[in-house]
């Protein structure tokens, strides 16, 4: 691959263009720049691990931690088989960008495992699990670095990180190291509105998106591609304002629907099928038409770079709701800008996971257990804050709001780094 052309492909290199992008307008301290266009330490490890006809297998797993000046490192670990360095960095930073924005004390990291989970048992699972959690040892840790789930991994491959943690520190460390990963089963130390919360950030995001435009949300059509964890409940909790989800796309196909798809059913579907597929009531359409669909909304829950230079333009939508990370590329905003379609971007829009592992690890540090009044109202207080925050320095620098989410975080950070200093 030529150099012009990996760098198209590099996840890394578009955040560090829109990076520039945002630093350049709002001027940020060079010093500034230069920490924060490198990540802070990578960690690659390779450790083997026994299958189940006794052969042994080696993986290779990472962790990038981008920057803890707001706070410990936060990220979620991924299982897929696209898993790489370059694209670990681009989502280690973003979580930098999105605890400031949702203005919690983390920094940002992110991991995973170059995988193909749906090849494994679940007791070869549990071993790789486990095994990953070992190899990366005092790397992560309750005040130093904390996973969450993300991409193919949830609430019991926490619970077996965490085990595994809690099996190599004293006895007496046990109990006070349960907040070394969040998005655990809550009967493990998890938080109630943990799993949803996601989705739930999403969907505040959207309704307050409605509201400033005086948009009937109960008229509304919307597409969703990805199904799984972000997807699903985006779709469960918009469609509860009587939108009607129109098409879904997964990694098994695309499904249509303009009589509308039951939200709820499709998820318990999915649950038992592993995939949208063949969901009664709809019609299988070309994976490749999905985007020229006609609706209102578009949530992005599956992966990165999927509105790029050739795809953009194929929209018929007046909102994009990223709850995927990264899954528009420079050139991608650059075609909504020019088409006039309203975007909420992932850092924002899908801070929810976040904010929620936040409450989770608060609440394992107090010995506290909230109910889901409390946590989805504290919640909404924190998205929404964070939503406004991006609004005003979108009119400020008369920027679009991937940009204004940007300068919004890079100026915390400045303040932070300034205030602070360098070593020694
Ligand atoms: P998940 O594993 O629960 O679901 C992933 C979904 O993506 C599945 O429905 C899968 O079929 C679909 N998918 C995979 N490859 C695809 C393809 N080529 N085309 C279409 N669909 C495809 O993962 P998740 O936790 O829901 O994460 C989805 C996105 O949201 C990721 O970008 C993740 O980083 C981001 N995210 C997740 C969280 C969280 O709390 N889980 C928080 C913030 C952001």
């Amino acid at each position: 691959m030529s150099a012009a052309k990996a760098e198209k492909h590099s996840v890394y290199q578009n955040v560090i263009r829109q990076f520039n992008n945002a630093a350049d307008i709002m001027k940020l301290d060079p010093d500034v720049r230069s920490i924060l266009s490198k990540t802070t330490n990578e960690i690659i490890v390779n450790f083997p691990v026994k299958m189940d006809d006794g052969r042994v297998e080696m993986f290779t797993g990472y962790r990038v931690q981008h920057n803890n000046a707001l706070g410990p490192y936060k990220g979620g670990l991924r299982f897929h088989p696209n898993v790489n360095i370059d694209e670990v960095r681009a989502l280690a930073t973003w979580m930098t960008w999105k605890s400031a924005i949702a203005d919690i004390p983390y920094g940002g990291a992110k991991g995973g495992i170059q995988i193909d989970p749906s090849k494994y048992s679940q007791a070869e699972l549990e071993r790789i699990s486990r095994r990953f959690a070992y190899a990366l040892g005092s790397n992560i840790g309750p005040e130093y670095d904390i996973p969450a789930p993300d991409v193919n991994t949830n609430g019991q491959i926490m619970a077996w990180i965490l085990d595994t943690f809690q099996s190599t520190v004293p006895p007496q460390m046990r109990h006070a190291s349960v907040h070394v990963v969040t998005g655990k089963p809550i009967e493990a130390g998890g938080s109630v509105g943990r799993n949803k919360a996601t989705g739930q950030g999403v969907c505040f995001c959207i309704e307050q998106w409605a509201k400033d435009h005086n948009f009937d949300l109960s008229k509304a059509t919307f597409i969703v591609q990805g199904y799984g964890n972000v997807g699903s409940w985006s779709a469960k909790l918009v469609a509860r304002h009587g939108a009607k989800l129109i098409a879904v796309q997964d990694h098994t196909g695309t499904i249509y629907s303009k009589n509308g798809i039951d939200a709820e059913k499709l998820a318990d579907y999915v649950a038992e099928k592993r995939g949208v597929a063949g969901f009664p009531g709809t019609e299988k359409i070309d994976d490749k038409d999905f985007l020229s669909i006609e609706a209102d909304i578009f949530i992005p829950a599956a992966l990165e770079g999927q509105l790029t230079e050739e795809t953009t333009g194929k929209l018929k939508v007046k909102l994009v709701a990223e709850g995927a990370n990264g899954p528009t590329d420079v050139n991608g905003d650059k075609i909504l800008k020019e088409k006039g379609i309203d975007l909420i971007p992932d850092v924002l829009c899908n801070s929810g996971g976040v904010i929620v592992s936040y409450f989770e690890w608060l609440q394992n540090k107090r010995s506290e257990f909230w109910d889901l009044e409390e946590v989805d109202s504290k919640l909404y207080k924190k998205i929404i804050a964070g939503y406004q925050r991006v609004k005003a320095a979108a009119e400020k620098y008369n920027v679009d709001w991937r940009t204004a989410a940007y300068i919004v975080a890079l100026a915390r950070l400045e303040i932070v780094f300034k205030e602070r200093g360098i070593f020694p």
